[in-house]
């Protein structure tokens, strides 16, 4: 017997679990001179990260992985950070300061002003889980190139978008997922951020063999 393609995959750190959904109560609250903005019935501190309504969930890894669908707080986390999404340590390579980055034509745009550089939703890989994570991700195996990156910022989410309906009650537009920059005020009052989009800069291919 060889050692065939492994059976029990690591579920990447990232990925969503189902008993982490904890969908909560929306609505609009006026405030003076600015207009409706989404809120929680019941608000806390840490809602609102970088100016922009997050959607919350649990950190617990509990049920079924969702192979779709990313953890908000872990996504967020991995990108604020810099973690690898597969094993949620430090990317970081530590002997030349640069970052592992998967880029797929899915999670990454260029930038018109930036032709080393671009966005992306997909947080970054460490040297070390890369192999793990384009042998067992048949998206990445189609559509990836291994890079590296001189630095990321946060730039944007990903969002599910809302409008006010009748007594302040959240309406979902229908539009999920949308991009929302960072510094988008007429769009950030009616956005629920899923996703933390960062920039990056100094892009450069890795060699793959
Ligand atoms: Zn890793």
């Amino acid at each position: 017997m060889t050692a065939a393609a492994p059976t029990a995959l690591r579920v990447p750190y990232v990925i969503a679990h189902a008993d982490e959904a904890a969908p909560q109560p929306l609505w609009f609250t006026q405030r003076p001179l600015a207009g409706p903005r989404l809120a929680y019935d019941d608000p806390r501190r840490g809602d609102v990260v970088r100016g922009v309504l997050r959607a919350r969930v649990l950190n617990n890894r509990r049920g079924a992985p969702q192979w779709r669908k990313l953890n908000t707080l872990r996504q967020w986390r991995c990108m604020e950070r810099l973690l690898c999404q597969v094993c949620g340590g430090v990317a970081t390579d530590p002997a030349t300061g640069r970052i592992p980055w998967i880029m797929t034509a899915t999670a990454f745009r260029t930038l018109p002003d930036d032709s080393a550089g671009g966005l992306t939703s997909a947080p970054p890989t460490c040297s070390a889980c890369i192999p793990e994570a384009l042998a067992t991700c048949p998206q990445l195996h189609i559509s990836s190139t291994v890079c590296t990156v001189a630095r990321a910022e946060p730039a944007a989410v990903l969002a599910d978008m809302f409008v006010p309906g009748q007594g302040g009650r959240a309406v979902p537009t229908g539009e999920y997922s949308v991009e929302v920059g960072l510094s988008e005020e007429a769009l950030i009052p009616y956005a629920l951020a899923t996703q933390l989009i960062v920039r990056v800069y100094d892009l450069q291919t890795a060699g793959r063999d």
